[in-house]
């Protein structure tokens, strides 16, 4: 049995950024990372443009100008301006290469077709130059950068409609156990609703996760050996829940075996979550979760999210932490370090009733998890402790 500390460690450690490129529609390329650089189709702006609501001037010594005319945005127009002479236009419009500057309306005066400028008449004001952003062939964005709503909104402005990204861990979520059923029916003695799978894809979905296949096993070694050597030739990353403790139908742990996954570790001195186990066959990483649905869900909060982060190449690879003062005391049963269900606010915690890692209710009203150290034995009233906060 290893450490809380070194389990987090050897995720860390074993889990890689996947380097694996996908093509896919700019705009549903939310939050992926651009694996190439992108270069500019087009220049942006597309032709020189009024910043402003005004009139474009061929500049000439004097300050009363003659309207010859009017552009609208969206207008394919470019008459010629001679000296002196003036055109309307708006903010968006082309620009002829024979205006010289745009004054803004507010500082003119019109008498019919004849303007007046009432402020200082310099070159070059209020025109956006042609690829006055990005040329055509420059850079665009570079490889890495995080497609943001402002970069895919960038990227559209340069009528670009595909990207090539990171491709994100396609996932296998495999239940096991001969007493589960899918809710809709009603429920025969010895039977429970599977509820899992549900949990932890609702908890990948919020990570921005999508490529996840379910995968539900009962508890016989050939069928358990079977779906988790598919799943974990298929997928990036398999998430097992059940099956993998010491009962005599526990089957996960003998079929990982046999399959080949090397194991990083099995059994963690922590509670909830005893048995987790963490392994790895080729490219493929592989957790089997405790199936009790509270310890599966903190198990995936504190290991499966650290792995997901590290193949995603991010910066920050944990959940955030802090200190807050408890509300509540709690009395730790044996001598293993806690998660504890707990809601966070306002930089105080408490910590529920009801920590069985059978029970979900508590977890259900929960935003962040208490950690109790090895060497302390009780929380009292206004202690100081770890407060994991969760992505709800
Ligand atoms: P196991 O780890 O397979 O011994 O399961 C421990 C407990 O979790 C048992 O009470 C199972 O019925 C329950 N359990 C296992 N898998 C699920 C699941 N997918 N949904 C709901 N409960 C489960
Ligand atoms: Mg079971």
């Amino acid at each position: 049995m290893i450490s809380v500390k070194d389990a987090i460690e050897l995720v860390r450690n074993n889990c890689k950024p996947l380097l694996k490129e996908v093509i896919m529609p700019l705009t549903k390329s939310g939050n992926y990372r651009l694996y190439k650089d992108v270069y500019s189709p087009i220049d942006m702006p597309p032709f020189r443009q009024s910043a402003m609501d005004g009139y474009a001037l061929n500049t000439y010594k004097e300050s009363s100008y003659k309207l010859v005319g009017e552009i609208k945005a969206g207008d394919n127009l470019s008459p010629v301006l001679k000296a002196g002479e003036a055109l309307r236009v708006f903010t968006g419009s082309p620009v002829p290469d024979t205006a010289n500057t745009v004054i803004m309306q507010e500082n003119v005066s019109v008498h019919k077709d004849v303007i007046r400028i009432e402020s200082e008449i310099r070159d070059d004001q209020n025109i956006r130059p042609k690829g006055e952003q990005v040329k055509k062939g420059d850079l665009a964005l570079k490889k890495d950068t995080k497609l943001t709503p402002a970069a895919i909104g960038y990227l559209t402005s340069l009528g670009i409609t595909e990207v090539s990204v990171y491709k994100k861990p396609s996932i296998a979520l495999v239940t096991t156990g001969n007493e589960l059923i899918v809710p809709g029916q009603p429920l025969l003695y010895g039977q429970i609703y599977e509820s899992n799978s549900i949990m932890l894809q609702n908890a990948l979905y919020d990570l921005k996760f999508y490529d996840i296949t379910i995968y539900k096993i009962e508890d016989d070694y050939d069928k358990t050996y079977g779906t988790l050597k598919d799943a974990i030739s298929r997928k990036d990353l398999v998430i097992i829940s059940g099956g993998i403790s010491v009962g005599d139908y526990d089957f996960v742990g003998k079929a990982l075996k046999a399959i080949g996954v090397e194991d990083v570790f099995y059994k963690v001195k922590q509670k909830p979550g005893k048995p987790l186990f963490f392994g790895k066959k080729d490219e493929t990483k592989i957790f089997a979760l405790p199936g009790n649905p509270a310890a599966a869900l903190t198990c995936f909060y504190i290991y499966v999210y650290m792995a997901l982060q590290k193949m995603m190449d991010r910066d920050t690879v944990e959940l955030p932490k802090t200190q807050a003062i408890s509300n509540s005391s709690f009395k730790k049963a044996g001598n293993r370090p806690q998660f504890l269900k707990g809601i966070y606010k306002d930089g105080k915690v408490t910590i529920l009733e009801g920590q069985s890692s059978a029970m979900l209710q508590t977890f259900a009203l929960s935003n962040a998890l208490a950690f109790v150290p090895e060497d302390v034995e009780n929380i009292n009233l206004n202690d100081t402790v770890e407060v994991i906060l969760l992505p709800v």
